[in-house]
């Protein structure tokens, strides 16, 4: 056998391992899901828009913290000291002042930073603020009221972006950084601390240093799942295009996907066969500005493009709008541009689902409780204005009532009794509420709380969860858990009008 013979032998043995290792991976999931036919939480994909999967002819996946699941505590870790040098041999910080941070739980998406009063911000979905923090020190009620009283805030809108939201898991060093150095600023220098911390986060992203130290050990930061590769595999089976459409470069994508796909490097080489098209470099979220309009450049290899623009990719696929699923972690970026400007329909990756389900389900039935006391409550502060109301009108006519002042003051003396028992009644839901509430939010995030929701609201993520992410869950993989031809049902939206004859 010639040696070109021979090569071309290696090379189909190591697709055949590639794909065994994949339909094997797969097998095993239908395997798990015919014996342990646990509907769970953690392998659920919620739905906020009706979707009919069935008529998704191509599913599209960003890269980072979406198919690359990044061991975060050692991420975090080495972006805040690569940041930290920086700002200590640059810009003239104190060692001291970055040496301790906050605990990693303090730094989450969804908060806002108020830039020029150093505090981090929890709204719920009007922009109300809930929880405040200045610095690692937490702002009493009266202090809060002070700086906001009872303005609404809104990233991004007011003030000459006094106001931004942090929505990026790449943005959790910098927010420990920064919540470190305020302790030791005065009002006036924090926005230009946490400029300093921007400009040295983009450029140890830029410059290649961070993804220099991921790369010579991608075992250390990757966090590898089988999974991946059986859901591309599986997606293309069933019909549908699959591609990727990340703002990396070539090389660190390439560097990484065997780590992601978790294969073995021996078997590698060959994952580009997973995809029908490969965007790198993109620019997301310009990518999906429609004037945009710049060609891409050809990549190093035939299916890879570095760069483009949406008629591009939608050509390449040959599906478009509504046709084409986006899978991404980013809420910007990835799902807010791309539903404004193609109507690509949305799932948005959230790992912190998972973490918040599992404390749900170590605490059964709270969430009902909680429910249930909120909708008593409600009925009951009705029954407190009624009385309320009733007393009222019973006193503005005791001036011109001439006959009966008996009766009057009986029904005076009832009414007034009924008042104060509803009043005691609410106090006790408040009370229980409250007692309910606490015990969910310590739980999920002694600082902040859920994610997702602030008291009886949404948080300004939760809001723009529901109104942009078609379907949302808390890994990429949780597809291959749905039949190809699935429809995606969303919840039936009630009024609160509506709510009353349940
Ligand atoms: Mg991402």
């Amino acid at each position: 056998m010639s040696d070109k013979q021979q090569k071309k032998k290696q090379k189909r043995k190591k697709r055949r391992a590639s794909a065994n290792l994949a339909s094997n991976s797969w097998l095993e999931m239908i395997a798990m899901a015919v014996r342990t036919p646990v509907f769970d939480h953690e392998r659920a994909i919620y739905t906020n828009r009706t979707l009919r999967f069935g008529q998704v002819s191509a599913v599209g996946f960003d890269f980072d913290h979406t198919l690359a699941i990044y061991n975060c505590p050692a991420l975090d870790d080495l972006a805040g000291k690569l940041v930290a040098d920086r700002l200590v041999e640059h810009e003239g910080i104190p060692r001291e002042w970055v040496d301790e941070i906050p605990a990693p739980g303090f730094a989450r998406k969804g908060l806002i930073l108020d830039l020029d009063e150093g505090v981090l911000l929890k709204t719920d979905r009007y922009g109300h603020v809930l929880r405040a923090f200045r610095g690692r020190h937490k702002l009493t009620v009266g202090q809060k009221r002070k700086l906001y009283g009872d303005r609404d805030i809104i990233p991004h809108v007011t003030d000459r972006d006094r106001f931004i939201q942090v929505d990026h898991a790449f943005s959790r060093p910098e927010i420990l950084l920064w919540s470190a150095i305020v302790d030791h600023t005065e009002a006036g220098e924090r926005r230009k601390q946490w400029q300093r911390i921007r400009h040295h986060t983009d450029t140890i992203h830029r410059d290649g240093s961070l993804k220099q130290v991921i790369t010579a050990d991608p075992a250390k930061f990757i966090i590898p799942d089988p999974r991946t590769e059986a859901l591309l595999v599986h997606l293309r089976a069933t019909g549908k295009k699959v591609f990727l459409l990340t703002n990396s470069e070539w090389e660190y994508t390439s560097a990484m996907m065997n780590t992601v796909l978790g294969r073995d490097e021996e078997a590698g080489e060959g994952w580009l066969d997973l995809f029908d098209l490969v965007v790198v470099e993109a620019r997301k979220p310009k990518y999906f500005d429609a004037k945009r309009g710049k060609p891409s450049k050809p990549g190093p290899q035939e299916k890879v493009l570095l760069g483009g623009n949406l008629d591009e990719i939608e050509g390449h696929i040959g599906s478009t709008g509504n046709e084409v699923l986006y899978v991404g972690d980013h809420i910007y970026a990835d799902l807010i541009s791309s539903k404004k400007n193609v109507y690509w329909r949305t799932m948005l990756v959230v790992p912190e689902l998972e973490e918040e389900l599992t404390v749900q389900s170590g605490m059964p039935g709270i969430v009902r409780q909680l429910r249930e006391v909120d909708e008593r409550r409600t009925g009951t502060e009705r029954e407190v204005m009624h009385w309320k109301a009733v007393e009222a009108c019973l006193l503005s006519i005791e001036d011109v009532i001439e006959s009966d002042f008996k009766g009057l003051r009986k029904l005076r003396h009832e009414c007034s009794v009924a008042r104060k028992q509803a009043t005691d009644t609410l106090k006790d839901f408040i009370r229980q509420r409250e007692t309910l509430r606490s015990r969910l939010s310590t739980a999920t995030n002694t600082h902040w709380g859920s994610l997702f929701r602030a008291g009886s609201e949404l948080t300004h993520y939760g809001r723009q969860l529901e109104d942009y992410a078609c379907t949302y869950t808390s890994r990429a993989t949780n597809l291959l858990f749905y039949p190809p031809s699935h429809y995606f049902r969303s919840p039936m939206d009630y009024l609160p009008h509506e709510l009353e004859s349940m």
